[in-house]
């Protein structure tokens, strides 16, 4: 089945294939030319499905199936920043490190050094006749530095619960294991194959 993925994030683009393994997943930078979406939602699935319907509008195929993935991480020492705002927590057009590094100066700023945190994704799926969004988490917390350079964008300052080392420092496997993406892509598989 072929799923066409409606975003460019290298980093997502990388673990959705490793997690989609029976699935063609093309992104759709690669059938139009990559557009700006704006995602005014108020939620990762408000944003998840505007992403996916905006793509799937664009294609103007009845034929492919979009996933959008909107995903980031709350730090509960900050009130649960930056939230939806993860892409974009040192600005419009920053870049991962400018927003980890973002972070780690709110941490610093307020002398936190280490608090709980989590991850959210949202899987949106659209077809012609259908609609379906579906979510995963991964709880752990974050500190105040970066270690190791596995992963992308918070990874290097986030330790999952259970273990003593940064997203940045274990091996791909265990996050493919563990991660909100992960969890919430075996749900969103349970429903492409019913589709
Ligand atoms: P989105 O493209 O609007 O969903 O933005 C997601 C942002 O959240 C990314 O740019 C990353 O900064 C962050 N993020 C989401 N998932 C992960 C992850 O698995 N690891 C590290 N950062 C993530």
């Amino acid at each position: 089945m072929k799923l066409v993925l409606a975003t460019s994030n290298k980093g997502k683009v990388r673990e959705i294939k490793a997690l989609c393994e029976d699935f063609e997943v093309i992104p759709y930078s690669e059938l139009i030319e990559e557009f700006e979406i704006v995602e005014d939602g108020d939620t990762f699935k408000e944003n998840a499905l505007i992403k996916a319907r905006a793509v799937f509008k664009a294609l103007d195929s009845d034929e492919v199936i979009v996933i959008a993935d909107d995903s980031g991480i709350s730090v509960d020492a900050l009130e649960g920043a930056p939230g939806i705002y993860s892409a974009r927590h040192a600005g419009i057009g920053a870049n991962d490190k400018d927003n980890l590094y973002k972070l780690i100066d709110d941490m610093k700023a307020k002398s936190i050094q280490s608090s709980s945190a989590h991850y959210t994704a949202a899987i949106a799926i659209v077809t012609k006749e259908s609609e379906y969004c579906v979510h995963g988490w991964m709880h752990g917390s974050v500190i105040d530095e970066t270690k190791g350079d596995g992963g992308f964008g918070y990874d290097p300052m986030f330790i999952p619960k259970g273990y003593d080392k940064t997203l940045g420092q274990l091996e791909d496997d265990v996050k493919k294991k563990l991660s909100h993406r992960s969890k919430a892509l075996s749900l969103a598989k349970i429903i492409l194959k019913t589709i």
